[in-house]
């Protein structure tokens, strides 16, 4: 898909590998929705970045929890109300709650799986009737090569992730036929306030177990979802951008 023109939903875009994401695709023309939780300043701060770096691109913020149903459905609403059609759509929104199982609460499960795996099935739901219209879309979902490995004190994260990787090939399977591909990324240890919030300790050792011996950025991650939207012949696929990391798991 050729990015001019189109119309890209993002969320959580106000800070981390999501806002990486939305302004990668803005400076390539796209027309990007800025979804955010909470942090509206990052949000706008980022609209305006993207409507002055030319390219063509444009955009506008729009909070929404995608973790609710009633959220997602309006957020695609407002995208439709406001840029008139819905070309793209990145699931990146996501979190963490740590615990190793002996700790975990009912809640911390609950809390992960509604925004890391069902935030994911609302905003298709809802983005869904507009796609198969218009007999075209392009879906990215951001998994975790914890999804794929699985990692001590992240059983809930872990089922949500690999529960996208599924999802995400049982929609390519359904949704070729109208021209919609759907993939799934699977980032390694990423530089952003989610690994920040790590110890420092667990970061010096996580570094020395990754064989490219550092974290990733965020624009390796936004490079490979533009990936993943431009190739016309890729759907059901899982991008790993892990500096070899699951190799080590
Ligand atoms: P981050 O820095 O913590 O940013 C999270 C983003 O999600 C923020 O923009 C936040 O918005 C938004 N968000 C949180 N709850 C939301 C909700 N209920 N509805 C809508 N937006 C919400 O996270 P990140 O590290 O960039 O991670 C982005 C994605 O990549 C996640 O799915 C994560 O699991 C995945 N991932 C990250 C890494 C890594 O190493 N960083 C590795 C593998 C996979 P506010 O600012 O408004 O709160």
């Amino acid at each position: 898909m050729n990015l001019r023109d189109t119309v890209a939903v993002v969320t959580g875009a106000s800070r981390g590998i999501g806002n990486a994401i939305a302004e990668d695709l803005g400076r390539n023309g796209a027309k990007v929705v800025v979804n955010y939780a909470g942090s509206q300043g990052p949000a706008e701060e980022l609209v305006e970045k993207i409507k002055q770096t030319g390219g063509g691109g444009d955009a506008v913020a729009i909070q929404a929890d995608v973790s609710d149903p009633n959220d997602a459905q309006r957020l695609i609403d407002q995208t439709i109300e406001h840029f008139g059609r819905i070309d793209i759509l990145i699931n990146n929104a996501g979190t963490n709650i740590d615990k190793t199982m002996d700790k975990l609460e009912v809640e911390d499960w609950q809390k992960v799986i509604e925004l890391d795996l069902n935030g994911c099935f609302y905003t298709v739901h809802a983005a869904l009737p507009h796609m198969t219209e218009q007999g075209n879309g392009a879906i990215v979902n951001m998994s975790s090569f914890v999804g794929e490995a699985g990692n001590m004190g992240q059983a809930n994260y872990a089922a949500a992730k690999a529960g996208l990787l599924g999802f995400t090939k049982t929609a390519a399977l359904e949704l070729a036929k109208s021209n919609i591909s759907v993939n799934a990324v699977c980032p390694g240890f990423i530089e952003t306030d989610m690994t920040d919030a790590m110890p420092e300790d667990m970061q010096e050792k996580i570094t020395k177990m990754i064989p490219m011996r550092r974290f990733g950025k965020p624009e390796d991650i936004a490079q490979a979802v533009r990936f993943c939207i431009e190739n016309e012949y890729m759907t059901g696929a899982t991008l790993d951008i892990n500096g070899g990391v699951y190799m080590r798991t």
